[in-house]
């Protein structure tokens, strides 16, 4: 199985801490299922999978714990991923 990792943004639309919008970036863990059926087989819509992460708030510097959902397609999977920082 081919792993390899994927820098991505998401975006927290408001903040337990202090209820603004912080985008973060993420170090995402990804692999490839190998498939012979096309992505178009599977229908186009992205499968979403949850995961729960602590973020740092940058107006309270207070950690919080919440969910959020990546992106995964029929044959690139998510398998685990880290908070990096703030995104600019
Ligand atoms: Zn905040």
């Amino acid at each position: 199985m081919h792993h390899y990792e994927t820098d991505e943004v998401i975006e927290i639309e408001s903040c337990p801490e202090c209820q603004k919008t912080h985008s973060y970036k993420l170090k995402v863990r990804r692999y490839l299922v190998p498939t012979y059926m096309s992505e178009s087989d599977f229908g186009a819509k992205p499968i979403l999978k949850q995961f729960t992460f602590t973020f740092p708030c940058p107006n309270t510097k207070k950690d919080f714990e919440t969910s959020c959902t990546l992106e995964e397609t029929a044959t690139e999977k998510a398998e685990d991923a880290e908070v990096i920082g703030l995104a600019d």
